[in-house]
């Protein structure tokens, strides 16, 4: 994955926030039950849309961003040599791509966090991994989950993960312009509405991918390598996989974002077609 240097990135679209907004102590953010709490909100959660049901805490004072990413972040070069500038020119070509399809798109906003972070749907802590927020349209981001991603989840990691991830969120908002959010409830189940909505997210994800190129912002389409990483993380993140890692059992009952051979099935059909019509994961088999 590589950034064409002369791209001129937004950095508007991102914003950090370190530990300084919505930063809690240690323990200040009930998220569950202790170890056991927090294993079942990653279940529920990875790539999750809304964990305004589950969080609680108090708001904390506003502070201003900790980082100023419109003075590292201009262009595609930064996108290549650092973590933070290489979100940016994700989201700006993946805010590109959306732009262009759908009528009348407004932006969403990535925040970068660490630790916890005030949103519109409530207090988040980092162990609920990335999520879009329907409520204020963000995109929340602790780039610590990406370590997760390899150490607690078996993915191989990489740019191009890290991308898939973000892509994975950016689907979510596109859903939600799109109405298509609002269909589906929030029950879990191998055939339910939540999983059928992830797994179009994935599907998204790969449609971008296939069309990231045209975006203006990378020198040159994504290798076979680059697309290797986006299954591998795919497949870490199936609720199968997560299950019985966590559980030493797999129950389809309590799935939500579906096993990681769908994930890397509806990605892939994202990634072959382009096509975001060739997404429809609601209705027949998925
Ligand atoms: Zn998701």
């Amino acid at each position: 994955m590589d950034f064409d240097d002369r791209a001129r990135l937004d950095p508007s679209q991102v914003e950090d926030v370190g530990g300084g907004r919505g930063r809690f102590g240690r323990g200040g953010i009930v998220v569950g039950g202790g170890a056991a709490g927090v294993i079942a909100l990653i279940l529920a959660l990875i790539f999750g849309v809304n964990p305004g049901d589950i969080t609680g805490g108090e708001e904390p004072a506003g502070l201003p961003p900790t980082s100023d990413l419109s003075a590292r972040c201009r262009t595609g070069a930064d996108a290549d040599q650092s973590d933070k500038c290489r979100v940016v020119g994700v989201v700006n070509s993946i805010q590109k791509y959306w732009g262009e399809q759908i009528d009348g798109y407004t932006g969403a906003k990535t925040t970068l966090f660490s630790g916890g972070v005030r949103t519109g749907c409530g207090v988040a802590d980092s162990s609920i991994g990335p999520f879009y927020c329907p409520r204020d349209k963000h995109v929340y981001l602790d780039l610590s989950f990406f370590d997760e991603l390899r150490t607690r989840f078996g993915a191989g990691g990489g740019p191009f993960a890290q991308a898939y991830v973000i892509a994975h969120e950016y689907g979510h908002h596109a859903q939600d312009l799109l109405g298509t959010m609002d269909r589906v409830g929030q029950a879990p189940g191998a055939e339910s509405g939540s999983v059928r909505l992830e797994l179009q997210a994935d599907c998204y994800a790969g449609v971008w991918a296939k069309n990231a190129v045209d975006t203006g912002f990378y020198a040159e389409p994504f290798s076979a390598a680059d697309i290797r990483e986006a299954l591998d993380a795919a497949a870490a993140v199936g609720d199968d996989r997560i299950q019985e890692q966590v559980r030493g059992r797999v129950d389809p009952d309590a799935f939500t974002h579906g096993t990681s051979a769908q994930r890397t099935k509806w990605f892939t059909n994202g990634y072959s077609s382009g096509d975001p019509a060739r997404c429809d994961t609601f209705s027949g088999s998925i």
